[in-house]
């Protein structure tokens, strides 16, 4: 059954916002709202990370634990002005560049920067935990997990969801919504249904999966990490690569990028075996027989795709932001820092045109022609941006693989370096 629509705070209380997705994109935008006085309602299809079966759960599904945040993320954190760039810091490690194994097992360091520039590797469901919880010290924000979105009724400002604890349909009345629900967007395709919206949408033909590289155990059982853990290690093979990033607990994520026919190829124990210590010889002593054989055939193969859509926003009753708007290959290391920009830009662009929370009585209904506009010039000044970082992420995925160990990209470095 279906219960009867939440209704809107009768005026002159602020105005309601329904942000999609309590993920790392949805939890920041929530920040930003709460801090402008709107009444927040971010509602996720997946339980409370924070609750411990279901972190347990994200943990063993394995998808991408960890991530490289960048200035361009830090950036849209420190915007907040709650410290919360120095709080994730805390949870970071830094990588100052590139650690190049060979297929000898030697190893080259190529810095990002002359200056100490660094990216940071974190945890990707800590991180998401600590914006939810920062969201959540606003009395205007609420969150409701396990409630997935159907549908919206953009003309009547409504956003239809599936409790999934009860099975029951909850009808939404909101005065926007920002969809932040990631690249398989329902957001997406309801804005879609609206309005005319530019789309493409590439798969790569390489997918990915994680392993796990475990920390050593000294004699006194302290845990160590087994390689330089302020690198970003990659194993450059020109068709495949692997990459790992450290995590704070001394151990290391390896992904493994390779196209899915190679994937199928791999299908025994033996066969894995001969290939890792074909292509990564120092790797596999470190990830240990065992557990290599265990994760590489019980974690999940993902797909990787670049996705570039216009307009972002309807009207004055939808914008989508993050992976909803653009998803890319994760060969950049910016899908997350360009959605966690987004945000800064949008609520940059929202402060400028005089956007407000507080709803003038009798106001209900009528378009909001100042966030009309704010959410126009969001789409024409972010979108340029946004494919450029696209296209950028599809460029590294050559880089990445290949042209850091290409003769002409070595003495290309060398000569910068001089
Ligand atoms: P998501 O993280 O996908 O979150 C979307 C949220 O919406 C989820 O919580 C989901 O449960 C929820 N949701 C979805 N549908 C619905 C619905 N119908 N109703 C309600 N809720 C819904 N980026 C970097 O910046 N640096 C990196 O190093 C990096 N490495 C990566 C490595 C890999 C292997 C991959 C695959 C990606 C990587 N990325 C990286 C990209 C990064 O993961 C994404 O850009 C980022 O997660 C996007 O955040 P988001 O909040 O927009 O979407």
């Amino acid at each position: 059954g279906s219960t009867p629509p939440t209704q809107l705070n009768s005026p002159p209380g602020p105005r309601r916002v329904c942000v999609v997705g309590a993920g790392l994109v949805g939890a920041l935008a929530a920040i930003y709202l709460a801090q402008r006085g709107w009444q927040v309602e971010v509602y996720d299809t997946r339980p409370d990370l924070r609750d411990p079966e279901t972190a347990t759960q994200a943990k063993n599904s394995q998808r991408s634990i960890n991530l490289a945040l960048s200035v361009r993320g830090l950036s849209a954190l420190r915007a907040t002005g709650l410290g919360l760039e120095e709080q994730v810091m805390q949870l970071a490690i830094p990588m100052r560049g590139r650690m190049i194994h060979d297929r000898w097992g030697r190893q080259t360091g190529q810095a990002y920067g002359v200056f100490g520039q660094c990216i940071n590797s974190v945890d990707r469901a800590a991180l998401t935990v600590e914006l939810v919880n920062a969201a959540e010290q606003f009395e205007n924000v609420n969150f409701h997990f396990d409630h997935t979105l159907r549908s919206c009724n953009l003309d009547d400002r409504q956003a239809v969801f599936l409790d999934r604890t009860t099975g029951s349909e909850v009808v939404v009345e909101t005065d926007w919504i920002v969809g932040a629900d990631g690249a398989y967007s329902v957001c997406r395709r309801q804005l879609m249904r609206k309005t005319r919206v530019d789309y493409s949408q590439v798969y790569i033909k390489h997918g990915y999966c994680e392993l796990t590289l475990p920390p050593i155990v000294t004699a006194s059982g302290k845990p160590q990490y087994a390689m330089d853990p302020h690198h970003l290690h990659i194993w450059p093979r020109h068709t495949f690569m692997m990459i790992a990033l450290p995590n704070p607990d001394c151990s290391f994520t390896c992904t493994l990028f390779m196209p899915f026919e190679k994937f199928g190829e791999l299908t025994t124990r033996e066969e894995l075996l001969a290939f890792f210590d074909c292509y990564f010889p120092d790797a596999v002593p470190l990830i240990g027989v065992d557990r290599l054989v265990t994760d590489y055939f019980r974690n999940p193969k993902g797909s990787l795709m670049s996705l570039k859509c216009h307009p972002y926003h309807y009207e004055d009753r939808l914008v989508i932001v993050g992976d909803a708007a653009h998803s890319m290959v994760p060969f950049y290391g910016q899908g997350m820092n360009c959605g966690f920009e987004d945000v800064e830009i949008l609520f940059s662009i929202l402060d400028q045109h005089g956007v407000t929370a507080i709803r003038t009585p009798g106001e209900k209904g009528t378009t909001d022609t100042r966030l009309q506009n704010a959410l126009a010039c969001y789409t024409e000044t972010r979108h340029p941006d946004a494919v450029a970082i696209c296209d950028l992420a599809m460029y590294n995925y050559i880089e990445m693989r290949s042209s850091v160990v290409s003769w002409r990209y070595l003495i290309r470095k060398k000569l910068e370096d001089q």
